[in-house]
């Protein structure tokens, strides 16, 4: 039956079914559509495992559930917290695949950053991610169970809220609020490679009675490929990140080698429309600042001459390093001289935040684990602050 992932029991894990398959599997049990409300409901918002708890199901439905279904998240292996109050947790997944997640709280947000593939396949030449290689897509369950264990967790550390709030309040400090408002798929992975698990598990992240994110606030970052962004415009209307990172094809072969199949001239025709007809909507595109490399005011205004017909806005993001990495961060001024640059020339440019530096969180930096891992694995998860 579709994308179930099957439990070590060989039930049914029900983490893995957004609303379409939870209504058909309701409906194989005889059971009438608005059961289906009811258990999303149990399961997304109210966050309870037992089915004995489901107060509103009947018995003999509650009996079937425990005897065939589950919900079953991953596992977590280590938490640590950032001095700036970045959480990132490992995740074990069931057969022994790691994958990395990190939740960055904000004055007026809390982003969880979230991942959709164990390790990446296109090999970006400054992502350790890539460096790492391709083990496996994430099922369904894998990706929203990373919400659930975030949000669970989190309720952890104010008991009195519940930790997903679409609306951001502005009430709290900014060090104690540990709301999730947004879900950005920027950990591991290339989601548009997975997007038979991904899409379904956005759609249940958008729903209002699973977890009520806004649309505007659960963004889908992609390396650009281009036929699976024409299949998201169509079917989710889910915020989009680009990740460019060069103003040129030359440039951007040698960064993300996926622009030899879909180059540049491709990809901006794809982002121009993307949100037509959304007159407030515009992609996002990343720029990972590389010092000597793709920083100099040249490339800011090759940049503006290649973005001059698409609605966006520019996200410059410092240059996270990791071992063995030829690429050097540009420094500072060089990053704000650049923003400058785009800046006036009419597109909206932000320079990201880099947060959790003491405990490796930030983008870049998710490496996850891999069953088949290599020695540098091996050592890496025994001491994952050393490596
Ligand atoms: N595969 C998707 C999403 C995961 S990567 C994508 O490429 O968009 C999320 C973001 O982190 C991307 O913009 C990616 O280019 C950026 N990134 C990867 N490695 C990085 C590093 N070492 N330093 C800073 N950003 C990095
Ligand atoms: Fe994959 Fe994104 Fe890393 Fe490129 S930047 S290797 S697409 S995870």
């Amino acid at each position: 039956m579709c994308h179930l992932l099957q439990d070590k029991t060989d039930k049914i894990n029900l983490l893995g079914l957004d609303r379409s398959a939870m209504q058909t599997f309701l409906a194989e049990l005889g059971e009438k559509p608005f059961r289906t409300n009811q258990l999303i409901q149990w399961i997304h918002q109210a966050r309870i495992s037992d089915f004995s708890q489901m107060t509103n199901l009947s018995h003999a439905l509650r009996e079937k559930l425990t005897a065939i279904a589950c919900i079953r998240l991953p596992d977590i292996a280590w938490e640590k917290i950032a001095t700036d109050g970045t959480h990132k947790w490992l995740l074990r997944l069931p057969d022994g695949n790691s994958i990395e997640m990190v939740f960055i709280p904000e004055a007026r947000r809390g982003t969880l950053c979230i991942s959709s593939q164990v390790g990446c396949a296109l090999d970006c030449r400054f992502c350790s991610t890539g460096k790492q290689g391709f083990s496996r897509n994430l099922t369904m369950a894998e990706i929203i169970g990373q919400l659930q264990l975030a949000s669970q967790r989190l309720s952890e550390y104010q008991p009195k809220e519940n930790a997903i709030s679409p609306q951001a309040s502005t009430a709290r400090p900014p060090e104690t609020r540990k709301a999730i408002t947004n879900v950005v798929f920027m950990g591991m992975g290339e989601p548009l490679l997975n997007f038979d698990n991904v899409v379904p598990a956005m759609s249940l992240m958008m729903d209002d009675l699973a977890y009520g994110l806004s649309k505007y606030r659960v963004t889908l970052s992609t390396s650009g490929l281009i036929p699976a962004m024409l299949r998201l415009k169509a079917e989710s209307p889910a915020a989009l990140a680009v990740s460019l990172h060069a103003p040129n094809d030359d440039l951007r072969n040698v960064l993300v080698p996926l622009n030899k199949k879909y180059p540049l001239d491709a990809l901006m025709s794809v982002c121009s429309d993307y949100f037509s007809g959304h007159a407030k909507r515009v992609v996002t595109f990343e720029y990972v600042m590389l010092k000597g490399i793709n920083d100099s005011p040249k490339h800011a205004k090759e940049l503006l001459t290649l973005l001059r017909t698409v609605p966006c806005k520019v996200n410059l993001i410092p240059f996270n390093p990791f071992p063995l990495t030829e690429y050097v961060c540009s420094p500072m001024e060089d990053i704000k001289i650049f923003q400058q640059i785009v800046q006036t020339g009419g597109i909206h440019t932000t320079i990201r935040k880099t947060r959790g530096d003491d405990i490796d969180a930030a983008c870049g930096q998710l490496v996850g684990n891999f069953k088949d891992r290599t020695k540098r694995n091996a050592r890496w998860l025994e001491n994952p602050a050393k490596i």
